[in-house]
């Protein structure tokens, strides 16, 4: 078994992936500026990654290039129901079909629900955009706490209890539900 070493940078794609190779790493989350844009980092800091490749035999055909890759990284959003700072987890986790050029990337994303890139020139991949991109797409699309930290403003007078609803209302409200 031979050891290979690969750059991240520059992964040479169908080596990795005829190889069955991974790699992993950890980088300073300041440096995905794209996603520190939406999502300022939290936690420690880090985005934490791996990457796996696979040649994917394929009867009557050439074999497939494939790369598996994992992405988690802690970050702040803005919880949509407080309107307060939270702290998420992301993980983004995808696997990328690469193909010839794009005409057959295009062709192949329409009939499959894999995501199919075209190979990068020289078949030279730089994982950091991938990488960022998949922790972009795995962000929540409305963020909000599981329970937010402060009980929520009622509308005109503060946080004051408001009273509770006449038996009655309640039993009214009930019986003009459906079921
Ligand atoms: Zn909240």
């Amino acid at each position: 078994m031979t050891t290979q070493i690969f750059d991240p940078h520059h992964l040479d794609l169908r080596r990795f992936a005829e190889t069955a190779s991974t790699l992993a790493g950890d980088w300073p989350a300041a440096g995905f500026e794209r996603l520190a844009a939406d999502a300022p980092p939290a936690g420690t800091g880090t985005v934490c990654w791996s990457a796996q490749g696979e040649q994917r035999a394929v009867k009557g055909a050439a074999a497939q290039t494939w790369l598996h890759l994992q992405a988690e990284t802690t970050v702040t959003l803005i919880c949509q129901r407080c309107l307060k700072p939270m702290v998420h987890a992301v993980h983004g986790d995808r696997s990328f079909h690469f193909v010839a050029d794009e005409a057959e990337a295009e062709r192949l994303d329409e009939e499959s629900e894999d995501d199919v890139l075209a190979m990068p020139p020289r078949g030279r991949l730089d994982l950091r955009p991938l990488i960022e991109d998949e922790l972009i797409l795995a962000l929540p699309i409305v963020p909000r706490h599981d329970v937010c930290p402060e009980p929520l403003p009622m509308p005109a007078e503060g946080p004051a209890a408001a009273p509770p609803p006449h038996p009655f209302e309640a039993l009214a409200a009930l019986k003009r539900k459906p079921n």
